[in-house]
């Protein structure tokens, strides 16, 4: 049992209250009280208090859109790469030599600067080869997830990048079988598509066939991104409608393009969207000249936020996303009124747990949901004065004020310290593993500056 007292809360809760002095009590994996600290009575003496006079407990960030693979080599892809070569020229020389072992090492420095940012669960977008090794390195550092496995059967790659529609419906069911449910439901598999243009009717029809049949939800990862009409993803959402698929259980990435009749259309379907900005932004999606992302909100369709990728936004901190999508469309619509931090920070948290079909377990501090939790400090200057503490998670605070997070109720980040793995050594294999990758993979490291 662990008990953290008089701390500020935001529980995100229904009546989105925020507690001045509050405290929360954890047992197991659950939250079992929250309220004034007054209120909150341990029927015994608690394992662990937490002393939160100068800390913010908030929900745990759910990001619903993040590649881990790319993690290795993020940042090697300069800024002027044209956007339709990033797959053929750099993503899929990388993808094809990438080993196990590299993929969890990826996986697991993703992790830790999604835990050091704030965020305690994830969706991967789709892009694993080996997804039960990835699951032991997830399981091993704590966090909680929604795994996927690299599919489409209309391009041809090298090697493994190939596959049948077959081939990748057999594996998807291999992988739910071994990876869905473990690590007493912490870690989950979903069918994830590469998009639409890279996979069949049919295998879109399979992917969604499997998934009801293990009660999951699946996605597809890239639908709707880019202006050029050349890009394949770019079809109208009725296309995809028809063919009997748009579910609550289904989830599409990006969505920059869509009109009022598909934004009724997703309202209809209770489809769940993960919008990626720092990415669009990076990757020239037009977020701001067509992004339709408060408008889908307005008509009460479920929008989370996603990290997307280490040459996209090239960092899964959330602390950062959250304060963009709190802003470009502000901007771009020139109104204040626009996407208000709260609905901001709904995104990052209630509605990436609902995008996740997970909302009655995370995404709020509530008695009965997982203990999912991150304690801010507020002896920090970006949190002070703390007037609005909204306003200061929202637009000032940083991952640098992360000073402790549970997931499932364990503590795996104990006052700045990461408890489930030596984090140096890990940085340490990352740096030299990742030029061997790349070397392998026959592509240059380039810098525009001289490098002495
Ligand atoms: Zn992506």
């Amino acid at each position: 049992m662990l008990l953290i007292e008089h701390a500020t809360v935001l529980t995100l809760d229904h009546e989105r209250r925020i507690l001045r002095d509050g405290s929360i009590l954890v047992e197991g994996h659950d939250i079992v009280q929250v309220g004034r600290a007054g209120d909150v009575r341990p029927p015994r003496a608690p394992d662990r208090v937490l002393d939160g006079r100068a800390r913010l407990v908030a929900p745990g960030f759910v990001d619903t859109h993040v590649h881990l693979s790319e993690h290795l080599n993020r940042g090697l892809m300069l800024d002027d790469v044209p956007v339709d070569r990033y797959l053929p020229d750099w993503l899929l020389p990388l993808y094809a030599v990438m080993t196990s072992e590299e993929e969890a090492l990826a996986a697991l420095l993703a992790c830790i600067e999604m835990i050091r940012t704030g965020t305690t669960t994830f969706c991967e977008a789709g892009t694993l080869f080996d997804v039960a090794t990835v699951a032991d390195a997830v399981e091993t550092i704590g966090m909680r997830a929604v795994l996927g496995r690299w599919t489409w059967d209309l391009v041809r790659g090298p090697g493994r990048l190939t596959q049948t529609t077959e081939e990748g419906l057999r594996r998807n069911e291999a992988m739910l079988a071994e990876v869905h449910g473990r690590a007493d439901g912490r870690i989950g598999a979903w069918p994830l598509l590469i998009g639409f243009g890279t996979c069949s009717e049919r295998l879109i029809r399979g992917a969604k066939a499997l998934a009801d049949r293990h009660g999951t939800g699946w996605g597809m990862m890239h639908f709707a991104s880019h202006p050029s009409r050349k890009t394949a993803d770019t079809v109208p959402l009725a296309t995809l409608d028809a063919l009997g698929v748009l579910a609550p259980t289904t989830k599409l990435a990006h969505m920059v393009y869509v009109d009022d009749d598909d934004i009724a259309l997703l309202a209809r379907r209770g489809v769940k969207i993960s919008h990626c900005p720092t990415a669009g932004l990076k990757h020239v999606k037009g977020l701001a000249a067509h992004g339709r992302f408060p408008e889908m909100l307005e008509r009460g369709v479920c929008v989370s936020l996603g990290g997307d990728s280490g040459n996209g936004s090239n960092h899964f901190d959330m602390l950062r996303i959250v304060s963009l999508v709190a802003t470009i469309y502000k901007d771009a619509r020139l109104d204040v009124g626009v996407l208000p931090a709260e609905r901001a920070l709904e995104m990052a948290t209630i509605r990436g747990a609902e995008a996740l079909g997970l909302e009655t377990r995370i995404g709020s501090i509530e008695p009965g949901k997982r203990a999912d939790l991150v304690l801010y400090d507020l002896d920090t200057p970006e949190w002070r004065p703390l007037l609005n503490p909204v306003n200061n998670l929202v637009y000032a605070a940083t991952g640098a004020s992360v000073r402790t997070v549970l997931v499932d109720g364990r503590i795996i980040l104990d006052e700045g310290r990461l408890v489930t793995m030596d984090e140096r050594a890990l940085l340490t294999r990352v740096e030299a593993r990742a030029r061997e990758h790349i070397a392998r993979a026959g592509l240059p490291i380039e810098s525009r500056w001289p490098v002495v």
